[in-house]
């Protein structure tokens, strides 16, 4: 057992909570001494689904074996506690990669199926979820379950984006992709405008497999940087970049400010050239933030918010344009933000947010109440517009947009684990 101040990415729940830290998961009654459990991973969610004030977490970080790599059938089982940057050392040898990936590799295996995350290729691919050959589920009553497209199947899909509420996955078998190297060939453009990079994402989808842009938030019209990709062929070695340097305190509430931040904006965009071609590693591509690690810091002690939601193509252009006026009258610029588009292929998960639209996350400093309002205007747009809103990066939405956000929570609550809950569900109070 362990009491620390287990966070959250955005720093919420600086309260101190009890983990059980088990090494050996067959004890499961270990970790049910609380009423409520959650799974803590790496905490690289944003708000609190990785969080329970009022109960138990049980820390995965011991569950962090590979155990069985099969190379003709390209799959790979491991413990749910693995977190990404070690398998993706790990399938480097072997030239695989993982069919999906989050914008960050401090990331459980676990955490990414109960969020079933997103990457560049969605629009390829789908989310982790369709990738998932089986996992097998840790229950409140101590059972064991395999589940699997063809075993168990409901609870299978209420697990996958399931943000840890139906038990805890032990092990997940996960089909991956074969690479010729560790290598992506990027193609960057500086971008105009917003439909300036609508438009790209149009000309691309069919010829790269990665896409996404970056928005200057201070610019208007806002000026960004479209970077698209695919894995390079041939016998070529990228290696990752030297050590990453690390923020080891909370920053002082006033170093990142708006004009410290508009700052880098202007300088990250300046500092790309107009239209670029490289070949790059891994890392550089898929986790730019990680070359510095726990940069959240900087947002000092109050922390910051993460606003994504996806709403479908025809009306993006609309909701983003009114998300501009709110952010003007609220006077509260985001920080950083980036753009992606999902595409058709249906997630598997009964509360995966992937559905086919583009997907916009903001970062804002957290102001108190003010930050909290805007986040209420722009909840009604993307309603209105039949979008849905990330759990993942949430730490305030109400119930009623995570009912509309989530329409088949009403099939998913067959399947929620009374033993299981967290700050999250508490809040959007589904169970009443
Ligand atoms: C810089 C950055 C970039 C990101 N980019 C993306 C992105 O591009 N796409 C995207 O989709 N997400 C992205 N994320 C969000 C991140 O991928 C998810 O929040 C992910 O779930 C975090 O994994 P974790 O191991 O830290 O899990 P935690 O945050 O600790 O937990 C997340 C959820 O998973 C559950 N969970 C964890 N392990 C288990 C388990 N063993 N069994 C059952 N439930 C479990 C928890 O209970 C919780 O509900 C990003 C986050 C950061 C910080």
């Amino acid at each position: 057992m362990k009491t620390s101040f287990y966070t959250s990415w955005g720093n919420r729940g600086a309260v101190p909570h009890f983990a059980t830290i088990p090494a050996n998961m067959t004890q499961a009654h270990v970790i049910f001494e609380y009423d409520s459990s959650i799974v803590y991973g790496q905490g690289r969610s944003y708000g609190d689904v990785c969080l329970n004030t009022n109960g138990g977490l049980i820390d995965s970080r011991y569950l962090d074996r590979l155990l069985e790599y099969h190379e003709g059938a390209r799959l790979i089982t491991c413990q749910s506690g693995v977190v990404l940057k070690n398998l993706i050392t790990f399938l480097e040898t072997k030239k695989m990669f993982i069919p999906v990936s989050p914008g960050t590799a401090n990331v459980t295996v676990g955490g990414m199926v109960a969020n079933d995350v997103h990457g560049k290729n969605h629009h390829r691919v789908g989310s982790f979820g369709n990738h998932i050959q089986s996992l097998t589920l840790l229950k409140g009553d101590g059972s064991i379950e395999e589940c699997s497209e063809n075993i168990n199947n409901e609870l299978f899909r209420a697990t996958i984006g399931g943000l840890g509420l139906t038990g805890m996955i032990l092990t997940v078998t996960l089909k991956l992709k074969s690479v010729e190297n560790n290598c992506i060939a990027i193609k960057s453009f500086k971008t105009k405008n917003i439909e300036h990079i609508l438009a790209l994402f149009d000309e691309t989808d069919d010829e790269y497999e990665y896409t996404v842009a970056w928005l200057d938030m201070y610019s208007s019209p806002q000026k960004g940087i479209f970077n698209c990709g695919n894995h390079a062929n041939g016998d070529i070695d990228c290696a990752a970049p030297v050590k990453s340097k690390t923020v080891p305190v909370n920053a002082p509430n006033w170093l990142l400010n708006g004009v410290s931040s508009k700052l880098f904006n202007k300088l990250y965009y300046s500092k790309a050239s107009l239209f670029e071609r490289e070949v790059t590693s891994y890392q550089s591509f898929f986790y730019p933030l990680d070359g510095v690690e726990f940069w959240n810091r900087l947002y000092g002690r109050r922390g910051f918010y993460q606003y994504q939601f996806v709403v479908p193509y025809g009306s993006f252009l609309t909701v983003y344009m009114d998300i501009l006026k709110f952010i003007k009258k609220f006077n509260q610029p985001s920080y950083l933000a980036v753009l992606k588009k999902f595409g058709d292929i249906k997630s598997i998960g009964m509360l995966s947010f992937p559905r086919a639209g583009y997907t916009l996350a903001m970062d804002f400093p957290d102001k108190g109440r003010a930050t909290l309002k805007m986040f209420e205007a722009f909840d009604k747009l993307v309603m209105d517009a039949g979008g849905a809103v990330y759990p993942a990066k949430d730490a305030r939405m109400n119930r009623n947009v995570f009912l509309q956000s989530f329409p088949a929570v009403t099939e998913f609550i067959k399947h929620k684990d009374e033993r299981f809950c967290s700050d999250f569900w508490r809040r959007v109070n589904i169970d009443g």
